[in-house]
């Protein structure tokens, strides 16, 4: 998880946004289901346009990319069966994939990306994550983070970012600058936030003392 950044409300949530919450309450308040094209609005294009943009196109949990493979889901931070009154409530959307948003399901998590910093509660330790804090345990184990399919994907980073570290020294060794330049470049890309599992790779950098 990183920290990640709120872009302005779009302008069909911002438009019709208190319309859709005051209607989706009214069916709540009478005991009756909202109808589909009402409950759904939440999953606009416009909205989830915006909520994959915020978050580079990938899970705002797991910072795998999506839309390779998949298009993604809209996500309540808060869940939305718990909390019905922010349904449609810009700040509480992000953008997951399927299996983070299947293991949290009705879960509240304390540790919302766009407000605490996610590296003041949790860490990796090679491959793995640890948390630093209880709302870090809570959200590793809520939202399952060290899941095996997880962990072998971090594993080819965490390859690359060593076949990286050992070029680069190498040809610091040898003086070789431009092998020098070519890596490092190639090191500081992997950890940059639109990239797959950035965290993981920003915290290796911190450790090799590369930079
Ligand atoms: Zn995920």
């Amino acid at each position: 998880m990183i920290k990640l950044t709120k872009a302005p409300v779009p302008e069909v949530l911002e438009r019709n946004g208190e319309a859709w919450t005051r209607d989706y309450l009214n069916y709540l308040n009478q005991g009756q289901e909202a109808p589909e094209h009402l409950a759904s609005q939440y999953r606009h294009v416009e909205i989830k346009l915006t909520v994959k943009e915020e978050t580079s196109d990938k899970c705002a949990y797991c910072e795998s990319k999506l839309s390779h493979v998949y298009h993604g889901d809209v996500e309540h931070i808060k869940p939305k069966k718990r909390y019905p009154a922010l349904r449609y409530t810009w700040d509480n959307l992000t953008f997951v994939c399927a299996i983070c948003n299947n293991s949290k399901r009705d879960n509240e998590i304390q540790l919302n990306p766009y407000i605490i910093e996610p590296s003041q509660h949790m860490q990796f330790y090679g491959c793995g994550i640890i948390s630093i804090s209880m709302i870090g345990k809570e959200a590793i184990e809520v939202i399952d983070l060290n899941r095996t399919s997880l962990i072998e994907k971090r594993k080819d980073k965490f390859d690359r970012l060593i076949q990286l570290q050992n070029a680069y020294l190498e040809a610091q060794k040898k003086g070789i600058d431009v092998v020098i330049e070519r890596t490092a470049e190639a090191l500081r890309a992997e950890g940059l936030k639109s990239s797959e599992h950035s965290a993981l790779a920003q915290g290796f950098l911190k450790i090799s003392q590369i930079f």
